[in-house]
C-alpha cells in the first residue's frame, strides 16, 4: 500500500472544489485538476501553477489519490466509472475520494468498483459552504475503510476542521443526509419566525438579538436572519442543490422505512421556490416564499 501521497488529482473545480484544490496546492502537494469547462480549469492552473488536464482519466494518471467533487450521482459516473472516467486511469494502491453530496448506494455501488481496481474508496461529502470551503474550515463525513482514512486524514485536515470516520462505505452520505435534514426544518422554523415578527411589527433584529441567547438559537439564525431580513438570497448553498439533497434524504428514508413528515414537506416548499424563478437562491429564500 502505498504511504506517501504527493500527486493528487481534483476533479470538479466548482464553487466547493476550485477552493479546495487551491488548498492542496498552497501546501505543497503536485495538484492535477479537470473540469468539464476547461476554461475554469486553466484558470485554476495559472492561479496554483498545477497541470490541467482533458479528462478525468489523464488527471488521474499517476496520482497517489483523486479527490472527486460533481453534483450528483450520474456527474459522479460519469468522471469515475465512465471509460474516460478517473478509475481507469488510477493504479493500484491509490486512493479515490468522493466529496460530493450523493446516494449511499452510489457510494457502496463505487466502493466495490474501486476494490475491483486495487484502489481504497471513502465518501466524504462536506459541510460548510463556500465559506468553509475558502476558509478551508470543512466538516467532511467520511465513510470507508480505516486504512485508507488514516491515509487520507492528513491531507483532507488542509481545509477541514473536523473529518471524521462514520463507519463503512456510505456512511459519510447517510451522515450528511442527517445534516441535511436537520437543516430544512430549521429553515422553515426560523422563516416562520420572522414573517410572524413582521406581521406583529416587533422589531425583528431586536427580536433575533433576544431570542438567540437562548433555547431558539442556531447556527442559521446567527448566520441567516439579517439577509433573510434584508430579503437577499444570495449566499451560498442554492436551493437546486438542496432539492438534490433532500431527494436522496427521502429516498434513503423510503428505504429506511424512516418518517420524515418536515422533510418532505419543505422540499415542497422549496419546489415552490424554483417555481418563483429562485433555484439558485441560497436556502433560506423559505422566508421569501411565505411574503413573496
Ligand atoms: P458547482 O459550483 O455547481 O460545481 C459543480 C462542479 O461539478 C463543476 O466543476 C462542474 O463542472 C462539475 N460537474 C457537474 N456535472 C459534471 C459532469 N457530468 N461531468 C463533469 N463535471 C461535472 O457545485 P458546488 O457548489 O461546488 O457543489 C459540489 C458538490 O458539493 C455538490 O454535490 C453539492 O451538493 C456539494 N456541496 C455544496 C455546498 C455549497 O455550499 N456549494 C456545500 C456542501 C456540499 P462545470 O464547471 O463544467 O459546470
Amino acid at each position: 500500500m502505498r504511504q506517501t501521497i504527493s500527486t493528487i488529482a481534483f476533479i470538479g473545480l466548482g464553487v466547493m472544489g476550485y477552493p479546495m484544490a487551491g488548498h492542496l496546492a498552497r501546501a505543497g502537494f503536485n495538484v492535477r485538476v479537470y473540469n468539464r469547462t476547461t476554461d475554469k480549469a486553466i484558470h485554476w492552473a495559472k492561479e496554483f501553477e498545477g497541470s490541467h488536464h482533458l479528462t478525468p482519466r489523464e488527471a488521474a494518471e499517476g496520482a497517489d489519490l483523486v479527490l472527486i467533487c460533481v453534483g450528483n450521482d450520474d456527474d459522479v459516473r460519469q468522471v469515475t466509472t465512465c471509460p474516460n472516467g478517473a478509475l481507469h486511469g488510477m493504479s493500484k494502491d491509490s486512493l479515490l475520494i468522493d466529496h460530493t453530496t450523493a446516494s449511499g448506494e452510489l457510494a457502496k455501488a463505487l466502493d466495490s468498483a474501486c476494490r475491483e481496481h486495487s484502489v481504497g474508496f471513502l465518501d466524504a461529502p462536506v459541510s460548510g459552504g463556500q465559506q468553509g470551503a475558502e476558509n478551508g474550515a470543512l466538516t467532511i463525513m467520511c465513510g470507508g475503510d480505516d486504512n485508507d482514512f488514516r491515509r487520507a486524514e492528513p491531507v483532507l485536515q488542509h481545509y477541514a476542521r473536523a473529518v471524521t470516520l462514520m463507519g463503512p462505505a456510505g456512511s459519510g452520505q447517510l451522515t450528511k443526509m442527517v445534516n441535511q435534514i436537520c437543516i430544512g426544518g430549521l429553515i422553515q422554523a426560523l422563516s416562520e419566525g420572522l414573517h410572524f415578527a413582521e406581521l406583529a411589527e416587533l422589531d425583528q433584529q431586536r427580536v433575533i438579538d433576544v431570542i438567540s441567547q437562548g433555547a431558539a438559537g442556531s447556527w442559521q439564525m446567527e448566520n441567516r436572519h439579517s439577509t433573510m431580513i434584508a430579503d437577499s438570497y444570495d449566499h451560498g448553498f442554492a436551493v437546486d442543490w438542496m432539492r438534490k439533497d433532500l431527494g436522496i434524504c427521502l429516498e434513503q428514508a423510503r428505504k429506511l422505512g424512516a418518517s420524515l413528515p418536515i422533510t418532505a414537506l419543505v422540499d415542497q416548499f422549496y419546489a415552490d421556490i424554483q417555481a418563483m424563478g429562485g433555484g439558485r437562491w441560497d436556502t433560506s429564500s423559505l422566508r421569501k416564499r411565505l411574503t413573496p
